[in-house]
């Protein structure tokens, strides 16, 4: 029995705007997760961790403020509920965007990045990135999209860098919180979602829950 099952825990897909389906079918289909989509904060309450899908970042924080979701996503993260960004919800959970510092953003991990940073005439290519998905600190190589990815430009010292590619940050974990520049649901590759749902697993959140 898969972790997700014995526990129970629901992981949460923000649904406003973006690639959320293929991140649904990744997790049921391929990892065996429960799931559920999350367009308001009534549904975040019911779900125990949340994937933040690609998209456009301004777009996704410009909805999610509208409803209140930005705040209360906040507080959940901040009391340890696991969230999984990838590409514009990497943007989305980064402290800084160097080329956009004004944008609004969540501000979850302590990293800044930059969008659209792998340059314009390849505004999408397919590679296998090497991470660090396991406790010994081999890597393995994943597969990956990058559509007008960002890169990961700084990290603090808490944030743990899984992996790199043409020498750029791609790949980041910090506690509960995890981000890739590209996107794994768009593979056949269901690694990195597996990972997600073992830290789901282990997932202390400090919650009451209602
Ligand atoms: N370039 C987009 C942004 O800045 C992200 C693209 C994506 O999520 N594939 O929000």
């Amino acid at each position: 029995m898969k972790p997700t099952e014995k526990k129970n825990r629901i992981i949460g897909i923000l649904a406003l705007q973006g690639d959320f389906d293929a991140h649904r079918k990744m997790l049921e289909d391929r990892v065996g997760a429960q799931t559920s989509l999350v367009r308001t904060t009534e549904e975040l309450a019911g779900v125990d961790a949340l994937v933040l899908p690609g998209g456009e970042s301004t777009t996704l924080i410009k909805l999610m403020e509208r409803i209140g979701l930005d705040k209360v996503i906040r507080a959940r993260a901040e009391a340890g509920m696991p969230v999984y960004g990838t590409c514009a919800g990497m943007i989305l959970m980064a402290k800084e965007i160097d080329d956009r510092p004004d944008q609004p953003r969540l501000g979850l991990m302590n990293i800044h990045v930059a969008r659209n940073a792998f340059g314009r005439q390849i505004d999408s290519f397919e590679a296998d990135i090497p991470l660090s998905l396991q406790k010994k600190k081999e890597t393995v190589p994943v597969r990956g999209v990058f559509i007008r990815a960002p890169y990961v430009t700084e990290t603090a010292p808490d944030v743990e860098v899984l992996g790199r590619f043409q020498g750029k940050i791609v790949g980041v974990r910090q506690g509960n919180l995890l981000a890739t520049a590209f996107h794994p649901e768009l593979t056949d590759d269901a690694r990195l979602h597996a990972y997600f749902a073992r830290m789901v697993a282990e997932s202390k959140e400090r919650r009451r829950r209602s």
